[in-house]
């Protein structure tokens, strides 16, 4: 009988500790520090005999035969992906799976991560395992009947000891791997408990060693704590190739897919879904559900061309203000950084004369997404204003410029693509900043070239 081993790790971000003690030396966290039983024993193999693209072990070959190599040489094809069937989930991951790559796909329970995956699992047109330890057979059946019933390439697994997955894997050598979720999964090497951090850990490890010598892409659903880190170790984040979250609020029917790490691509793109009864639809223009269909002009509401990733959107911003009823103003911003609200409240008062400082101001983003593209600003400047002296702006009217402390309009990057998404969605004007260097001489849209947060005043309201 060997005997059992035990190391201490911090339940917070995964570090290892030869002893238990108070406070996490890395990540200075209390009381986060647990004791798990860990045993190696004997390694587990795979066939590696095929794989979907042909790529035979390239990896640990590569990595026992690599010689420096001048930089011409280096063959510049692209590398093989595989296509997903999913556009969202292309764009985000760069265009597609790339062979031996993991992935791991996060967000709040219930958001529909399981959805999402099983989903494009049974889109897919290579042999694919979807290995739950979350539902039974009937249960992922029964989803599957609703969300995609023609699927005929997709097997289902339910296991969550790793050694019998890597047994199932060899006997039907699929071509891409699901697995829902890698906190439910748990191997014999190891003797804590699934979902421990221990166990998170070796599990991935062996995944990840699967991923690189069969080429095989793995993606795996991992659960995310309130405080929206990925639950368990942080440390997980670093393992993976690519980590996409999954976002949006329970409330509302859009979700967002987005990247936050991407070893093969940008993690500017963004995925937007919406959540149907028969499981996620993708958002192919996603600018038409953001803006409200509403007929009537109402105050305190703009529209901002704004580029997420290299995608542009059109976002509705709308804005409430109103004379405080307590001492103290309330500001709050949804979708909006609030600091940044501030700051543009204090340009209005100082450089346009506009009496803020005892009124309530609330700015919400719709459609539940948050943005970060300072482009918004003047689009927010406009929905406060218009809801301060109650006047609405023109519907056909939308805006693509960032505020400066001084009070400037001032330009912002790529204001040719906004200004053809405006034109495209039958905007009749967008104001810009008067030193945007535009690279045509006319537009279908008329644009407004303003310099200063006065003049965009004396524009919209005479
Ligand atoms: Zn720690």
């Amino acid at each position: 009988m060997a005997k059992t081993k035990t190391t201490f790790f911090c339940q917070n971000c995964g570090a290892q500790f030869a002893k238990w003690q108070g406070q996490c030396t890395s990540c200075k966290e209390w009381n986060t520090i647990a004791e798990e039983i860990i045993q190696k024993a004997e390694k587990i193999s795979w066939d590696v005999s095929s794989n979907p693209l042909g790529h035979q072990s390239s990896v640990t070959e590569r990595s026992r035969s690599a010689k420096p190599i001048l930089v011409s040489e280096i063959s510049s094809e692209k590398e093989a992906r595989l296509d997903t069937k999913n556009e969202e989930l292309n764009r985000v991951l760069g265009g597609g799976l790339v062979p031996g790559s993991l992935t791991l796909l996060g967000g709040e329970p219930g958001i529909g991560k399981s959805t999402l995956m099983l989903q494009v699992a049974l889109q897919l047109p290579y042999k694919t395992l979807y290995v739950s330890g979350e539902e039974s057979a009937q249960q992922i059946k029964m989803r599957a009947a609703r969300v995609y019933p023609e699927a005929n390439s997709c097997y289902i697994l339910t296991e969550t000891k790793t050694q019998n997955i890597f047994r199932n894997i060899a006997e039907m050598q699929p071509d891409i791997v699901v697995i829902d979720s890698i906190q439910t999964l748990h191997t014999d090497h190891i003797e804590s408990s699934a979902g421990s951090i221990s166990q998170i850990r070796e599990c991935t490890t062996e995944l990840i060693k699967f991923a690189k010598e069969t080429a095989t892409p793995v993606i795996l659903i991992g659960h995310i704590t309130k405080d929206g880190n990925i639950a368990g170790p942080k440390i997980l984040e670093h393992m993976v190739d690519t980590v996409l979250q999954f976002e949006g609020d329970r409330n509302h029917i859009y979700r967002i897919l987005r990247a936050n790490k991407n070893r093969f691509g940008s993690t500017n793109e963004l995925g937007i879904y919406e959540m149907q009864g028969s499981g996620l639809r993708e958002v192919s223009n996603p600018s038409e559900i953001l803006i409200s269909k509403n007929e009537e002009e109402l105050s305190g509401t703009a529209i901002a061309s704004t580029l997420e990733g290299m995608r542009p959107l059109m976002i509705e911003i709308q804005a409430l203000v109103s004379t405080a009823v307590y001492g103290t103003p309330q500001r709050s911003a949804t979708g909006y950084n609030a600091k940044r609200l501030n700051m543009i409240l204090a340009v209005l008062e100082k450089r346009a004369g506009f009496k803020l400082g005892a009124k309530d101001v609330f700015l919400n983003v719709t459609g539940g997404i948050t943005v970060d593209d300072p482009a918004i600003d003047l689009a927010v400047v406009a929905a406060v204003l218009s809801s301060n002296i109650d006047i609405a702006i023109d519907k056909r009217m939308c805006f693509a410029a960032e505020i400066g402390l001084a009070g400037e309009v001032r330009p912002v990057p790529r204001v040719d693509q906004r200004i053809l998404e405006a034109e495209k969605l039958g905007f009749e004007s967008i104001i810009i900043s008067k030193y945007c260097k535009l690279p045509k001489a006319s537009y279908g849209i008329s644009i407004i070239k303003l310099a200063k947060v006065n003049d965009v005043v004396q524009h919209l309201f005479g």
